[in-house]
């Protein structure tokens, strides 16, 4: 009986099938007569299509159902026409057409669809097939390692579940991690950087362009004075996988985008879950840019933060930063404003701000464009207004932005979401990791700082010199690095520059520090100038020194600073009571020398010998020596017996401090073989006579 109830099942499907297909045939003729036919492919997808248009306002459409994987302009399309890229099933396909769009199947791209990933040979970490992209684990895992090993530069914070954490009976979930990066040392109020990633699970590096950002803060401290300032004085969070649950079915190979939250769709679908970046509660559901189909890639949930995830954002966002905007649309934020978050996604190559919803410019708009412009400039992506590229609502830099008034971005990495190792290591990280660097250097005042001109190359030299000595500090400022693909930043000539020895600007006292800085040709008259300073050492401590820079500009905006150490060191005194002896050949001699510690901490210093032929001795080490303190040591050299008369030898000793091997001091020691004296044997004859 069994069989015989299906196979009269299957066929009333195929019926209803082609019922379906027949009615859509006569619905496509009605409405898509003026292109040629296109060929529907068969079964239900997913496809990842090619969807042309010539309307802009044909994407309002699609992006109340899915989001488009691209959005290609004219100018880079193939066939002069502007078109999507996105993943359909059939009913999504017709709908395609149903709208107008010409649809055609990418094969490259639908056969890599959902197609499982497969280890390399000999590979054994990282995703499947993609070993520069670590894992969920090894990410959780490599940033706990850094808390434990920096402890006084990291912290280790849960900030919440995601989707299978919070629920009974299914997998075991994940703790929502975040690493905040800061020098524990250095007292606040520190503004803050917040980078969320991974947020979209099949987006593969986002995540581990954010673990290479804490990977080279951390190891960079201490090394490079930027970074070693903006852990000092700033701190930087890292959400590094965001959406953990969804991102380990992406890790197979499976194109997915939302959490895992088995209420929405079917529990077993591909297709569950919610558009974490479609539920944040500011403007959730308002305008057309999500989907409250529950199987769509852009299903907003049932209500406003509705997901653990998103809740968990929320709650961390609010923490970080104080609400500084007032809750009526049209409030700007205040100058005064502090912090910038950026939600890595990719892919597109695209620098996005608020508002999303609206193609109207946020209150705060020409701010935003100025910092995005910036942001854009690095990897050369294209700037603009979310809303511009196409409609969304419920997203998280529309959140953060809308409900705090902060600084708030959508970068989008890359050309593809499985992007290969090579493209991320050769492209996106050279290009993002200063994209990055650049939001952490402006968060004290991201409305402000970013108009004014860049402070580069950040030189002093000599790097180590000697108490007393004069320093050249240079730099190079640029009020020009801003991407203008999408419209022109405007740029003024450089009109000043100024450095602060040890103390950043924020911190200088009212009788300020700074020391102005000359441009190098003289004039100030370019938006791009060398300037220059002299660094009198005389009453800078002995140790190592960072000299900020900054520039303004005819605007009046100073600029991101810049800035690079330089030592001073203590002076060592050597001194003999002769440098020049004159002895017999086959005779020793013993030159007396003092070695000062002139410097303000105990130290110990090695002697070493250079540059002579005969045989030489001197203590390996004198000290410890106190600061101030003084001792005499010998060096002895044999001459040898064969030494003709007049003959030299020079020799170099240098003591070197132990604790700083720049600071030293050398003296040369000259010996000669005495010339033979007849008159003496003479004499003695002559006398018994
Ligand atoms: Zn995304």
């Amino acid at each position: 009986m069994f069989p015989g109830k299906f196979r009269s099942w299957t066929w009333l499907a195929i019926l209803l099938c082609s019922l379906g297909a027949i009615g859509f045939a006569a619905r496509f003729f009605m409405t898509v007569h003026a292109q040629k036919a296109q060929p529907l492919p068969e079964g239900d997808g997913p496809w990842v299509v090619r969807a042309y248009y010539d309307d802009p306002r044909m994407l309002d459409l699609v992006v109340s159902w899915t989001e488009p994987w691209e959005v290609v302009g004219r100018e880079r399309s193939d066939r002069d026409r502007a078109y999507i890229v996105v993943e359909v099933r059939r009913a999504g396909y017709e709908r395609l057409l149903e709208a107008g769009f010409e649809v055609e199947v990418d094969v490259r791209l639908t056969d890599a669809l959902n197609r499982p990933n497969v280890r390399l040979q000999a590979q054994d970490a990282g995703i499947p097939g993609y070993p520069c992209y670590r894992t969920v684990e090894e990410t959780l895992a490599a940033m706990a390692a850094i808390a434990a090993a920096h402890p006084e530069l990291s912290t280790w914070i849960d900030a919440g579940d995601s989707w299978e954490k919070t629920t009974p009976g299914g997998g075991a979930g994940y703790d929502l991690m975040v690493l905040r990066l800061t020098n524990a040392a250095t007292p606040g109020p520190k503004p803050r950087l917040f980078v969320a990633s991974a947020l979209h699970a099949r987006e593969y590096a986002p995540a581990e362009l954010a673990a290479r950002f804490a990977e080279y803060l951390v190891e960079q401290y201490g090394a490079d004075a930027d970074v070693t300032w903006l852990l000092d004085y700033h701190e930087i969070h890292l959400l590094l996988q965001a959406n953990p649950d969804g991102r380990k079915q992406a890790e197979t190979g499976l194109s997915w985008r939302k959490n895992t939250n088995e209420n929405y769709c079917s529990p077993v679908s591909n297709y569950r879950g919610a558009d974490l970046n479609r539920n944040f509660e500011f403007q959730w559901g308002c305008c057309g840019g999500s989907s409250a189909d529950p199987c769509s890639l852009t299903y907003r949930g049932p209500s406003p933060a509705s997901e653990p995830e998103t809740q968990a954002i929320q709650f961390y966002v609010r923490s970080l930063f104080p609400d500084q905007r007032a809750d009526s649309l049209d409030a700007a934020a205040p100058l005064t404003t502090t912090g910038v978050f950026v939600d890595l996604h990719s892919y597109g190559e695209l620098v996005l701000w608020p508002w999303g919803f609206d193609t109207a410019p946020p209150p705060n708009g020409t701010a935003l464009q100025t910092l995005g412009r910036k942001l854009a400039y690095f990897g050369a992506y294209w700037p603009q207004q979310a809303a511009w590229l196409y409609r969304t609502e419920g997203t998280s830099d529309t959140f953060v932005y809308g409900d705090l008034g902060v600084a708030a971005y959508t970068i989008e990495l890359g050309t593809t979401f499985f992007q290969e190792c090579s493209v991320f290591e050769n492209t996106i990280l050279p290009d993002n990791l200063p994209t990055l660097l650049y939001a952490a250097k402006v968060v004290r005042t991201p409305y402000v700082t970013p108009s004014g001109p860049d402070t580069l190359d950040v030189t002093v030299a000599p790097t180590r010199g000697t108490a007393g000595e004069s320093l050249l500090l240079t730099a190079r400022l640029d009020d020009t690095r801003y991407s203008n693909q999408n419209g022109g930043e405007p740029v003024q000539e450089i009109a000043a520059a100024e450095c602060y020895l040890d103390v950043p600007p924020w911190l200088a006292a009212a009788t300020t520090i700074a020391q102005p800085m000359l441009p190098t040709d003289g004039r100030f008259d370019e938006p791009v100038e060398k300037v220059q300073a002299t660094l009198d050492t005389s009453d800078v401590p002995a140790g190592r020194h960072i000299a900020f820079v900054r520039g303004q500009d005819t605007a009046g905006s100073w600029g991101a600073l810049s800035a690079a150490f330089f030592y001073v060191l203590d002076p060592v005194l050597l001194e003999a009571e002769t440098i020049a002896q004159t002895v017999r050949a086959g005779t020793s001699v013993t030159y007396t020398l003092t070695i000062t510690n002139a410097g303000r901490v105990t130290d110990t210093f090695s002697l070493t010998l250079e540059g002579n032929r005969w045989a030489a001795a001197i203590p390996a080490a004198v000290g410890p020596l106190g600061a101030g303190a003084g001792v005499a040591f010998g060096v002895t050299v044999d001459v040898p017996s064969d030494a003709l008369a007049g003959e030299q030898d020079r020799l170099t000793v240098t003591a070197t401090s132990t604790s700083d091997t720049d600071r030293s001091a050398s003296i040369v020691l000259e010996t000669s073989v005495r010339k033979y004296h007849w008159f003496l044997p003479l004499a003695v004859r002559l006398a018994p006579l």
